[in-house]
């Protein structure tokens, strides 16, 4: 078996054997990287040397018998996250060659139990988009390939492009990535991989670069849903420098993989039945609760009468807390500056040009809502919707508890696709939004394929703290998915 072909799971064991060292699996990744990020622009940023010497120290580890959870794993960490020492972008032109003098708590933790950075991954500019493309390192592209039609660059969905590509195509056995929106679970749909944004206060933001504060969420993508459990585990925990992490034990979230669903109670909402979805999205979604009744649970029909407004209120909530955290990108502080005539002058040619399109964007929407006279009609209004959906999700976990819906209303497009249509582009987060505006956890399972051969998943949400049921059912549909394709990069290197 190639180095690269490994889970998470078989790695470690075959690390414990001493099958493989982390110095081996490390260099076949890098490799891989070397040969395939030419072209997919996965990483911004390869940390070779940093990444060998980390893999002989753990070697040496394992072999005194100090051994971590995640010994020796290399690893891809989504650009938002800082790493000390080594540049942190946020995939921003305006973070310049920000290189920060200490650790996110999360990396840290991961390091902690052992883990190998191979480096920094792409991003759509600080989180904001859904294909990647906003970012200032350029666009990812997606490993997977239509099978009818050959030339057509995928998107690889956003904004953890970088992190999705980078695990489907082999780069990296697992990667960090956030979600505020949806960008942990629309690009593991797009790329066929697994990816799982915890309850919100699971894993610390602290270290992590703000865009949403009351929504980002840090958590893993990786091959399969025990990774994710293996990842998550690691990256969790209680951090007294984040006020909203919580102290709650970390559960064995590898454990609960092996639990079934025998008796479960999966809820169907009518809501995410949209009109105009392809058909087959609708097919892959009625596969997906077979499986689960077939399985032992019981599916029941419930309603989150709420849904309609999740993407508006959205998109007031994400760009007012955005327009307030990206305050700090002054010039003057750290990042890139351009100098003017005076200060003011300063800060507007320094935000002038170190912001990109969507950002600004972002950036004036935020204001709006938030200023004065608006603030009550949108901002307040938004906050009230907010709470209302959080309780259609209390009500319907009173009688359920798990949901299964799609992960994304279609496979991933072509790159520019939506490109000049912003709110077509917002369109991708209708099945993800929800999650991040009621806190709970959901997950990405790769579950089928369109008809262009082009992965496609399942969502799975369940109650605040409880991802071992989203583990468990996660797990069920993994299973009796039973897909084993991967994209076939090696050929287009
Ligand atoms: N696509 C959504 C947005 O553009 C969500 C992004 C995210 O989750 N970071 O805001």
């Amino acid at each position: 078996m190639h180095p690269t072909d490994f889970t998470i799971r078989g790695a470690l064991e075959a690390l414990n054997e001493g099958i493989v060292t982390s110095e081996a699996l490390t260099q076949a990744h890098l490799d891989a990287i070397q040969a395939l990020n030419p072209r997919l622009n996965a990483f911004i940023t390869v940390t070779a040397e940093k990444a060998l010497e980390a893999a002989r120290a753990s070697d040496k580890r394992r072999s005194d018998g100090l051994a971590g959870k995640l010994e020796g794993i290399p690893l891809a960490i989504k650009d938002l996250f800082c790493t000390a020492g080594t540049r942190t972008t946020a995939a921003s032109r305006i973070l310049g060659e920000f290189t920060p003098p200490y650790e996110s708590t999360v990396t840290s933790n991961l390091l902690r139990d052992g883990a190998v950075f191979l480096g920094k991954v792409n991003l759509d500019e600080f989180a904001m988009g859904s294909s990647n493309a906003t970012s200032a390192y350029g666009e990812v592209e997606n490993p997977w390939q239509r099978s009818n039609d050959d030339g057509v660059r995928l998107v690889p969905g956003g904004s953890s492009g970088g992190s999705a590509a980078a695990v489907a195509a082999r780069l990296a056995l697992g990667a960090t990535a956030t979600d505020t929106g949806g960008s942990i679970r629309q690009p593991a749909a797009f790329c066929g991989i697994a990816g799982i944004k915890p309850t919100y206060g699971r894993c610390s933001r602290w270290g992590v670069v703000a865009f949403a504060s009351s929504l980002d969420t840090p958590g893993p993508v990786a091959r399969t849903v025990e990774d994710c459990a293996i990842l998550l585990e690691s990256m969790s925990g209680h951090d007294p420098k984040d006020s909203t992490s919580a102290n709650l034990p970390v559960p064995d979230f590898a454990a609960a993989c092996a639990r079934g669903v025998k008796g479960l109670r999966i809820g169907v909402p009518k809501e995410y039945r949209l009109e105009g979805m392809p058909e087959e999205i609708e097919a892959l979604w009625q596969q997906g609760l077979d499986w689960l009744r077939a399985e032992g649970a019981e599916i029941v029909d419930i309603s989150l009468p709420h849904t309609k407004y999740a993407l508006p209120t959205y998109y007031i909530v994400a760009p007012a807390e955005a327009s307030s955290n990206l305050a700090r990108y002054d010039g003057v502080r750290y990042g890139a500056r351009v100098n003017g005539e005076d200060l003011k002058d300063l800060y507007e040619r320094t935000r002038a040009a170190g912001f990109g399109a969507e950002v600004k964007r972002r950036i004036m929407i935020g204001t709006y809502v938030l200023s004065a006279g608006y603030y009550d009609a949108y901002y307040l209004k938004a906050q009230k919707v907010r709470t209302l959906i959080k309780r259609d999700f209390d009500e319907a976990f009173k009688t359920v508890d798990a949901i299964l819906t799609p992960a994304t209303p279609s496979a991933a497009f072509a790159a520019g696709e939506k490109q000049d249509d912003p709110v077509a582009m917002y369109l991708n987060d209708v099945f993800t939004v929800t999650a991040n505006l009621a806190g709970i956890p959901g997950m990405t399972v790769p579950a089928g394929y369109d008809r262009h051969g082009l992965p496609l998943g399942l969502q799975v949400l369940a109650r605040d703290f409880d991802e071992e049921t989203v583990f468990a059912v996660g797990t069920a549909i993994e299973l009796a998915a039973g897909l084993k394709a991967l994209p076939q990069v090696r050929a287009f290197a």
